[in-house]
């Protein structure tokens, strides 16, 4: 049985790594005959191509010293003397033979090195036995070479050949891996194995990309793409015969023979993707082969992320599984290693597990933005996001696998004390009035909290104070982003006043989604007020019961909201509000209240028409402002001149006006103010920070 070794030029480069080459051959040579195939010394074959007679000097001297450096007393002078006159032969031959001599030198150093260890050797001059396009004459050749020999250990110059013509020749740049698989082929050897300078084939060439790894193992298939494709690591026509004769490929590093390598062979791909290779300016992103799958898959993923690294991609073309990306090439590189990153780089992951309390729209929208965005999530952030609990106000369910299905009657925040990973969050997403006091046991269990329930923080200032501290002293997150403004980075921003010492002076906030709506839909002689309050209800706007909007509460918990995030200590006894229409009217029955709110339109009408009149638009507007004695709040109505940021606000827009001590002009900030995806979008961005 035979094993074939072919050593590339770095592997035979000097007398140390000869020595290496030994300690290999030696531990095969226990096993069975071997075949030792060589390409020229590293930087030899370009030297001889090159015709230059300084550089023919300096690879004499090299291959003199690996001599002086290997053997000592008649056995250094024969084969220097041997070496001498190959170089004279060298320079003597034809130009278009000189490039053959190179694997000759290395081979007769090799197997002169060899013999003097004691194994039985001898040199193959495949010259003799390689015939270019010939495989079937090859083998038989090779065969009745080895048949005739006595030998252990075979060592044959990989490169060269014989043409059909009868002229010396070569199989081509690299030709030395595929006279290697060559010789296994014809001997059907036991083990081919490519001796090289890199621990087997690598996800991308790892010159060019330091972060790639070794393949551990590939289909025969998956390694021809690859070295079709400028993974030289492997001369694409080695592929064939090794294929054929059914020999596995074993890619090893001579450098450090018991590390990592690769296996090409009969097997399917481990995974969807192999590796980049790249060849001029045209990278290759190297797929499996799959029946049904092409190239066309990483498209997107692969314009994405070369768009993230400022490249942009001049075509892409997919080919069977893979896909050729071209791009200018003084990006090259940089396009291989942020392709690499998306594909082969896999990021730390956190996760994040998600216990999530309300069945409203939001928590709908929620549950679904984390199952569409999951994947590009984690892609941006390294976080994989899970919901792993859903509640109602009556039934919850919890399921760490990321399935929960509400069914269970009991305690849901037991449920999730009991059941919560490390780094896990607390979704409020409910407008429960009570949820907030079980907020201190989960803090104090580690489990963060992300709430859009105004109703959490619009309590007394001692509770909204007490949460806060409970979160600190347990180091975990508590964000609300969402309480104000939906998507809107209405309270961050006020945060990072208070937290640089900047002093809030005043803040108008028009944060009345479903008043905003009424307000800037009202023209006097149009629809009644009425009639615009009952479409906002039907049209689910307002609350059930629209006088909650009407009377100012929701605005109200939005302005203590907004008070406590710049340090003020509000309570709701220091505001004033007054609501919309006359205190009366909010009294009674739902039916009632429409009644007397028609009879009040004649005094509604009088009075916008009045304020059109003088050039103001009627807001309603939350205000605190700094005064000699304190802050002041309030909530009502307001007429705003065209100057006034509110002036113009369309729809459910929001508007915050903030002036502090700073800065002489306020920070306004504007858009919009509601909507299911919003509050969701703003929640998962409070899950993420
Ligand atoms: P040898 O002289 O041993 O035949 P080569 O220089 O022909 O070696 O091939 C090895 C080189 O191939 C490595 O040094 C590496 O720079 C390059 N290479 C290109 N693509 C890859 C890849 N995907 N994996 C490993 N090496 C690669
Ligand atoms: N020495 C040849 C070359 O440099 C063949 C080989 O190394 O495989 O192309
Ligand atoms: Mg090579």
């Amino acid at each position: 049985m035979y094993s074939v070794l072919k050593f590339g030029g770095s592997s035979v480069a000097s007398a140390t790594n000869i020595s290496r080459v030994l300690d290999i051959v030696e531990k095969e040579a226990a096993k069975g005959r071997v075949i030792l195939v060589s390409s020229a010394i590293s930087g030899c074959t370009d030297a001889l191509l090159s015709g230059d007679r300084e550089q023919f000097r300096d690879m004499e001297r090299r291959h003199g010293d690996i001599v002086k450096r290997l053997f000592t007393g008649a056995d250094r002078e024969a084969l220097q003397n041997r070496l001498d006159a190959l170089f004279l032969q060298m320079r003597e031959a034809p130009a278009a033979e000189q490039v053959t001599y190179g694997e000759i030198f290395s081979t007769t150093i090799l197997a002169a090195k060899l013999a003097t260890e004691g194994y039985k050797t001898e040199w193959l001059d495949s010259r003799e036995l390689v015939v270019k396009g010939d495989e079937p004459l090859t083998y038989r050749r090779i065969r009745e070479a080895l048949q005739a020999s006595r030998a252990d250990v075979f060592v044959a110059p990989g490169f060269i050949c014989r043409n059909a013509a009868g002229g010396v020749d070569t199989l081509g740049r690299g030709g030395s891996d595929y006279s290697a698989a060559l010789y296994a082929a014809a001997v059907k050897a036991r083990s081919l194995q490519i001796w090289t300078d890199v621990p087997g084939i690598m996800t991308a060439n790892p010159r060019q990309v330091p972060a790639a790894r070794t393949i551990p193992r590939m289909s025969y298939e998956a390694a021809l793409d690859m070295a079709s494709h400028g993974a030289k690591v492997l001369y694409a026509p080695t592929v064939a015969p090794a294929m054929a004769a059914g020999i596995d490929i074993e890619i090893r590093n001579t450098f450090a023979p018991e590390g990592k390598c690769t296996l090409i062979g009969n097997c399917p791909d481990a995974s969807r993707w192999i590796g980049v290779a790249s060849e001029g300016n045209v990278i290759r992103l190297v797929g499996a082969r799959l029946p049904g799958i092409g190239g066309e898959d990483a498209r997107e993923t692969a314009g994405n992320a070369l768009r993230e690294a400022g490249i942009a991609a001049l075509g892409m073309t997919a080919d069977g599984p893979s896909l050729d990306i071209e791009v200018k090439p003084a990006v090259l590189d940089q396009a291989l290693r942020a392709l690499h990153r998306v594909f082969f780089q896999e990021m730390p992951v956190t996760e994040v597990n998600l216990f999530v309390a309300g069945d409203g729209a939001v928590s709908r929208a929620l549950q679904q933005m984390v199952r569409e965005s999951a994947q590009a999530v984690r892609e941006r952030t390294g976080k994989q996001l899970r919901i792993v609990g859903l509640a109602n106000s009556r039934e919850y369910g919890t399921d760490l696998g990321g399935n929960p299905v509400i069914g269970k009657k009991g305690d849901y925040i037991q449920a999730v004390l009991e059941t919560a990973p490390k780094g896990s969050l607390f979704v409020d997403a409910t407008d429960s009035e009570t949820l907030y006091l079980r907020y201190p046991e989960l803090l104090q269990a580690g489990i963060g909290i992300v709430s859009s329930n105004r109703r959490s923080f619009a309590g007394s200032y001692a509770d909204f104070a007490a949460i806060h501290l409970c979160a600190r002293e347990n180091g975990v997150p508590l964000r609300y982003e969402t309480t104000v403004g939906a998507a809107l980075p209405i309270l961050e921003s006020i945060a990072r006043g208070a937290n640089s010492c900047d002093e809030v002076l005043s803040i108008e906030a028009v944060v009345s989604c479903t008043l905003n709506q009424i307000l800037s839909g009202y023209r006097p002689g149009g629809a009644s007020f009425a009639s615009l309050v009952r479409r906002a209800q039907e049209s689910g706007l307002t609350e059930p019961d629209p006088r909650l909007d009407l009377g100012g509460r929701d605005a109200l918990r939005k302005l203590l909201i907004l008070a406590r995030e710049a340090g003020i200590p509000l309570e709701e006894s220091d505001v004033k509000v007054r609501p919309i229409v006359p205190e009366t009217l909010l009294q009674g029955s739902l039916p009632q209240f429409y009644e007397g709110l028609e009879a009040y339109e004649s005094q509604w009408a009088s009075e916008a028409l009045e304020a059109e009149r003088q050039g103001f638009r009627r807001r309603f507007v939350a205000s605190l402002e700094k005064t000699e004695g304190g802050y002041v709040a309030g909530i009502g109505l307001k007429n705003v001149p065209p100057v006034h940021p509110a002036y113009y606000l369309r729809g459910t827009e929001n508007a915050i006006i903030v002036r502090s001590a700073f800065h002489p002009y306020p920070l306004v900030i504007q858009g919009p103010g509601e909507g299911a995806r919003e509050a969701a979008s703003s929640i998962l961005n409070d899950i993420l920070r």
